[in-house]
Order: structure tokens, then C-alpha cells, then sequence
């Protein structure tokens, strides 16, 4: 018997399988998806077979398969076909695909250590006679606690009575030890919370739960507070009821933080959880929960979509739009392909929901590709936030720089009444930039082509593309003169800001710098929910999906970033940021409002954010995105070209671009090579190509071929993003 191996070696000249000998001993064992080792040059290598087969015409010799990782990991045919489908979708290696499947400690390499965490517990011997056993009463009073506490509780941890009386009843063989797996996130209260569907919530359930049985793909746009997660439960439960399982996918950790915990209280143990913020040894236990279906409902971020449950019966992506779905690095894969990919698959439905649903989605629901439901109530009489739109170059004038006299009244009221404030900077850091007033020097990063942001409390300047710190000098490294100054306004400064102007107020501040620490959001939503803060500051993670009663004012300190991002998705992305932002003011009984400072208050996107208004949104912009060919109405495919050498790089680039013209079809439109958004990153210079196609059979070859012909040009690299999520 023979293998067709496919092996961690990710260079695209070697993707391919190579062909190894089954040992007779692994012939009943080995199956299609497990996890192999195989001698590869003079190295041991790991890999996945592909195929078995019987018969190989070779004329030399073959060498055998070392042996089999884990007879227990099996890839099935569905997570095969996944692999298949996303290495043709993203252009990446076969191996690639497969390996984005598993969880580091799973994956296809030489793991450094067993993921597995046991804990060791101590129980009578049950061949020993309890009475003789008590003999050890009169002597050792120490052995006989520990006798009688196993008698009534069967087992205990070793590590809550490790003692040297226990160590000689274990020597004795009255008690004996075991080792078990233990995971480590466990999850066993349920609370059985249920709600009674509102009558619009019901009319979306119902609809759903008629199609169960069918491959259907729903556009839930429910606006901010509608109700959307209790209908994803109550469906889940009908899912589960019909003895299938079910997936959902939500943007951001920040976010699961409070879904988890509803679902925990719904699903108790028979839900799973995969995210990036868990330890390695967390996801492995996690995804091993799920593989030996040992859990029901799976709740994740992106990558959890390869989730290895099966039977699935119900697949949901909260929050659809969210740029998080599209991985940045390869394989640049779309978590909604995946579902949609899983969906058919399984021959169930697909729920997409938003209150600020991507162009793609509503412009599929509105051709009849996506099923539109609609929620445009807030449940319980709660209303949609007052949004007011302040002007900030008057106040300039009047020296409210940071905060505009209104959003300063609001705040002062909002602390008063002791209610809760969410302020949105989507800057992290201190300034933006340092200038030298005497000679105009600012600080730039030495391997990218930006200026370095300055972080006040480790008084580092630091890149935030590739992450190079430097200590900030007193004197301007370039004149000497003590002339530095600070522009820009990052959440740090903002931070220390208002607390000059309201010195009571407490602020917890959310964004990378303060969320590194592991549980430092679940600490931050809990105490900011218990009410010991009054204010929440943070970058766009404070917009979707919280659910704080006591919030009412939300304030949106420099709307103009988000608008002038050169992209063309920005207007896309600052409706919905600023929409999402605003619905997290007023969502009990207490009436919400929102101001949003800008320097452009003329601007259409914030209207239509100010006036809730997502389909006139949605026609102006489907207008915008049509006169300039982009998405919905073409497909896109961003292609950079990137070299140490700058000539070198856009000269290879060009040769790029003419290869790609000659092949393309008619009404194909390739542009470039222009220098991307960020020229030089990480000491590289990159170029950038953009496809835009309508109908085009042979891109994906015309790709694959650029891959082979120029990948390998060794100071040249390739990069291919399909359906980009920004260029
Ligand atoms: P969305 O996900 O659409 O923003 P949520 O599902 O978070 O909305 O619901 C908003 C709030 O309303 C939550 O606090 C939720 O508990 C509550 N809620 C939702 N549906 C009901 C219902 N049928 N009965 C009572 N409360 C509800
Ligand atoms: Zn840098």
C-alpha cells in the first residue's frame, strides 16, 4: 500500500504530493487526512495523506512512512474539500490551506510539546477493604482523614492534598492515582434564560426555522438593539433540537466577550469557543472538544469557520461587515466563503447579519441572491440615539480643540445623572507625529515609510506597521534644541485630557496598548458594566456589539481619519463604525445620544449616519462604487510586487502588469503599477496592481501563472489578494 503525502514544505514549486510506502503495521490504521511523519532529504518532515492507493509504477525505491501522528486526527472529507476549495480561492499552496485548518499545536510540523493538560486524582482502591484499610485509624489519624474524605466525595485532585500521608497511603495501595485529560475552559451553568420573541423577532424565526432543511443564504439587517442575538439563540436551540450543531462567527475577542457569556448561559457545556486570544493550550483543547463531538455549538472568531464540527445545521456570521472576516496574511481567505462554502455543503442555511450590512450583502439581497429579513424596531420601545453633527472649526477658534463646548456639556450632564459615556478615537497612542518647531525634524520609522506615533506612558515612539520602537529624546536628534512638539491626538492624550477637565471622572481606556494582557478585556467590559467607570475611551473596538444599558452618550471625537483614509471602501467603513459606534448609546429605557466632531460636517456619510438612514447610504454609494468600477459591481484583485530595490521591484512589476494585459479578457481592466498606500514596509518597496473583472473564466490561471513565472525570481515576491478588503 502506498501514500500520496502532501508535505509542511510551503514552497510553491514543491506543491505537490510525493508518494511514500505504507509499513505493514499502519495498514489497517492509516486513513485519508491523518497526520504523518515521512523522511524527507535526511530530515524528518510532517504531512497529510492525500490519497491510498495500491499500486505505484516507480522504478526506484520508496521510502516508507515514518508513522502516523495521531490515529485520532482525521481530516474529513468536508475539511479536505475546505482545503481544496480555499487553495483555489486564495492561490495558496495546498499545504498552506490544510494547515490553516488546525490549531498550532496541531498542525503538520515538529511540535515542541503535548498540548494535553492532565490533572491527577486520587481515589480509593477499590480491591482494598475499606475496614482493613481503617486500621490505619488508631496509628495515623493524617491517612485516616484522607480515607474518610475519599469515602464520601469517591475523588479528589492530588494537588489540593499532596501530603506525605497520602504518599504512603498511595505507597500502600489503599488509594490509587489516575491521570485524566483535563480542559482547560469548562463551562457547566446554565442559567436556562429565555425571552419571549418579540413579534417582529418571531416573523425572522420563523422563516428560518422553515428552511432549516435548506441551503439558503439570509441577510438579517436588524438595526443596533433590535434583537438579533436572541433570535440567533432561540434558533440555535431549534438546531440543536433536531440533534445538529451549529456554527457562529463573530468580528472581534472584545465582542465575545459578552456573547460568550450569553451563550454560556443558554448552552452551557455543549458550547466551544475559538478565538485568538485564547492560549495555545486553550484552542487545542477547544478544537479537540469539537472534533470528538463533545460540544454542539461552536462560537468564534474568523478562523473558526474550519471548525472540525459536523452535522452542522445552522451557520451564522454576526456583524457581517466587519473587515475582520477577510484575513491579512495567506492564505487571504473570506470567512463568509467559507460558510457559504460549508453551508451548501451541509444543505443548510446561512445567516449574515448587520445593522449596517456590507455593500456585497445588500446588493445580493437586493438581485434575489440573499434572502432579506429585516428587524427595524428596538426591542423593549428602546430608540435609536439623537445624533448631532458639531462643526469643529469654530471651536477651534474658541480653543476647544479636543472637545467640542457641546460634546463638554454632555459629558458634565451624562455624570451627573450617572449615566455612562463611550468616547470613539480611532487613533492609539499619545501624538500622531513629534515635530521640531527649529528645524522641522519628525521621526519617521526606519523600515517603513510613516512617521512613528509616540506612546506618553513608555515614552517610546513606535511604528504601527511594523512595530520598531525608539525612546523619545529630550533635545531634536537633529538640532539639538529642545524644541519637539506633539500633533495629533491619540486615546492616551485624549485620556489624560479629560480627565484635566473632569478630575473625578473614572475612564478605563480600551485599545492595543492597553489589551495586551490576557482577560484584560473581559476585566475592562465587566467593570465598565458593574458601572466602576463612568467613561470608556477606545479605538474601533468599542463599536459593535456591546450591549451597555447604562451608556447614553457616545461621542465621536475626530471623525475625519476614518473619512480621509484614501480607499474606497472608507465611506463604506466610516458609515458603518460611526453607525455601529452610535448604537451602543441608548439601548434600555434611557433615551441615547451621540455627537460626532468632524471638520467636514457637509460630508454625505455622516448625514446619512446622522438621519439612520442605511438605504439612502446604500443607493448614493452603490452609485459612487459603479461610476468607478469597484465592488459590488466588479471584482477586484489587488496584486503587489515587492523587492528590496526600488527600480529593480517596478521594473519586475511592470513586466507583471504587461504579462497580465495580454491575457486578460476584453473588458478586463488592469491598473498600475502604482506604489502602494504604504510604499515602503519592513524594508521592502512594493508596488501594486489592481484587476478589476466583471466576467473573466481565465484570471485565476493567468494568476497562477504570474505565481510560477515571477514567484521565483529571488529578490521578488509576489503577493495576490483576492476580493481585497482594502488596497
Ligand atoms: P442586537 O444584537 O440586534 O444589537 P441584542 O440581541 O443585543 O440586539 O438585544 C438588545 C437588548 O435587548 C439586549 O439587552 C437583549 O437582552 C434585549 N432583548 C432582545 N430580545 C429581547 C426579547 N425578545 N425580550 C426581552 N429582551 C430582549
Ligand atoms: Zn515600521
Amino acid at each position: 500500500m502506498f501514500a500520496k503525502v502532501i508535505i509542511e514544505y510551503s514552497v510553491k514549486k514543491l506543491d505537490k504530493t510525493f508518494i511514500y510506502e505504507v509499513d505493514e503495521k499502519d495498514k489497517d490504521i492509516i486513513k485519508v487526512g491523518m497526520k504523518v511523519a515521512v523522511p524527507f532529504g535526511n530530515k524528518e518532515i510532517f504531512g497529510f495523506v492525500l490519497e491510498l492507493i495500491d499500486n505505484v509504477e516507480v522504478s526506484y525505491n520508496l521510502k516508507k512512512i515514518k508513522k502516523i501522528v495521531d490515529p485520532e486526527l482525521v481530516l474529513n472529507s468536508e475539511l479536505l474539500q475546505i482545503a481544496d476549495y480555499l487553495q483555489n480561492l486564495t492561490l495558496c499552496t495546498k499545504i498552506t490551506a490544510l494547515q490553516t485548518l488546525l490549531p498550532s499545536s496541531l498542525k503538520a510540523k515538529k511540535q515542541e510539546h503535548d498540548y494535553t493538560f492532565y490533572e491527577t486524582i486520587v481515589k480509593l482502591n477499590p480491591l482494598i477493604n475499606i475496614l482493613e484499610s481503617k486500621l490505619a485509624k488508631q496509628k495515623y489519624p493524617q491517612q485516616l482523614k484522607i480515607i474518610e474524605l475519599l469515602e464520601d466525595k469517591k475523588e479528589i485532585l492530588k494537588k489540593d492534598i499532596s501530603s506525605s500521608s497520602l504518599n504512603t497511603l498511595i505507597k500502600n495501595n489503599i488509594v490509587i492515582v489516575e491521570k485524566r485529560i483535563k480542559y482547560r475552559l469548562n463551562n457547566n451553568s446554565t442559567l436556562n434564560t429565555s425571552f419571549k420573541l418579540t413579534s417582529l423577532q418571531e416573523k425572522v424565526f420563523e422563516e428560518v426555522k422553515r428552511n432549516l432543511n435548506n441551503f439558503k443564504t439570509y441577510l438579517l439587517y436588524g438595526i443596533t438593539g433590535s434583537g438579533k442575538t436572541i433570535v440567533y439563540i432561540e434558533l440555535i436551540k431549534e438546531v440543536l433540537k433536531r440533534g445538529k450543531t451549529a456554527l457562529m462567527l463573530v468580528p472581534e475577542i472584545l465582542l465575545t466577550t459578552q456573547i460568550i457569556k450569553r451563550f454560556y448561559d443558554v448552552f452551557g457545556s455543549d458550547v466551544a469557543i475559538l478565538h485568538s486570544a485564547l492560549s495555545a493550550g486553550e484552542k487545542h483543547d477547544e478544537y479537540l472538544k469539537i472534533f470528538r463531538g463533545e460540544v454542539k455549538v461552536v462560537i468564534g472568531t474568523r478562523s473558526a469557520i474550519f471548525a472540525p464540527l459536523t452535522n452542522i445545521g445552522l451557520i451564522i456570521i454576526d456583524e457581517e461587515h466587519s473587515l475582520n472576516y477577510k484575513q491579512d496574511n495567506n492564505p487571504k481567505y473570506h470567512a463568509k466563503d467559507i460558510a457559504l462554502f460549508r453551508a451548501k455543503y451541509h444543505n443548510v442555511p446561512l445567516i449574515l447579519g448587520s445593522a449596517t450590512p456590507s455593500l456585497e450583502s445588500m446588493a445580493r439581497a437586493s438581485k434575489g441572491r440573499y434572502d432579506l429579513l429585516t428587524l427595524d424596531e428596538r426591542v423593549n420601545g428602546a430608540i435609536l440615539p439623537t445624533i448631532t453633527v458639531v462643526d469643529m472649526l469654530p471651536e477651534i477658534k474658541s480653543r476647544n480643540n479636543i472637545l467640542s463646548a457641546l460634546l463638554k456639556n454632555k459629558i458634565a450632564n451624562c455624570l451627573k445623572k450617572k449615566e455612562q459615556i463611550i468616547l470613539l478615537l480611532n487613533r492609539r497612542g499619545y501624538a500622531t507625529f513629534i515635530n521640531c518647531s527649529n528645524c522641522g525634524f519628525t521621526y519617521k520609522c526606519p523600515n517603513c515609510d510613516i512617521t512613528l506615533t509616540y506612546h506618553a506612558s513608555s515614552n517610546n515612539l513606535i511604528c504601527h506597521y511594523c512595530g520598531y520602537i525608539k525612546k523619545k529624546e529630550k533635545l531634536c536628534p537633529n538640532c539639538q534644541e529642545e524644541a519637539l512638539n506633539y500633533y495629533g491626538l491619540g486615546t492616551e492624550k485624549l485620556e489624560e485630557y479629560i480627565k484635566e477637565i473632569f478630575p473625578k471622572i473614572k475612564i478605563v481606556r480600551m485599545d492595543q496598548d492597553t489589551t495586551t494582557k490576557k482577560g484584560s478585556y473581559e476585566k475592562f467590559i465587566q467593570d465598565f458594566q458593574n458601572e466602576k467607570y463612568d467613561m470608556l475611551i477606545g479605538t474601533q473596538m468599542v463599536s459593535k456589539g456591546l450591549d451597555f444599558p447604562k451608556v447614553t452618550l457616545v461621542g465621536i471625537i475626530n471623525a475625519d481619519t476614518s473619512l480621509n483614509i484614501p480607499d474606497f471602501r472608507s465611506s463604506e467603513n466610516t458609515f458603518q463604525l460611526f453607525t455601529q459606534t452610535s448604537g451602543r448609546s441608548g439601548r434600555s429605557n434611557l433615551p441615547g445620544e451621540v455627537v460626532i466632531q468632524t471638520f467636514n460636517p457637509h460630508n454625505y456619510v455622516l448625514n446619512y449616519v446622522k438621519n439612520n438612514d442605511y438605504k439612502s447610504f446604500f443607493l448614493t454609494e452603490m452609485q459612487i462604487r459603479r461610476k468607478l468600477k469597484y465592488p459590488p459591481y466588479y471584482y477586484l484583485i489587488g496584486l503587489k510586487v515587492i523587492g528590496k530595490d526600488y527600480s529593480k521591484t517596478l521594473n519586475e512589476a511592470q513586466k507583471v502588469k504587461d504579462y497580465i494585459s495580454q491575457k486578460i479578457a476584453k473588458d478586463t481592466i488592469c491598473l498600475g503599477p502604482t506604489t502602494a498606500l504604504i510604499l515602503k514596509y519592513n524594508n521592502l518597496y512594493r508596488f501594486q496592481i489592481i484587476i478589476k473583472y466583471k466576467y473573466d473564466s481565465k484570471i485565476k490561471d493567468v494568476l497562477k501563472e504570474v505565481n510560477e513565472l515571477f514567484a521565483f525570481n529571488k529578490d521578488i515576491f509576489i503577493d495576490i489578494d483576492v476580493n481585497p478588503s482594502r488596497l
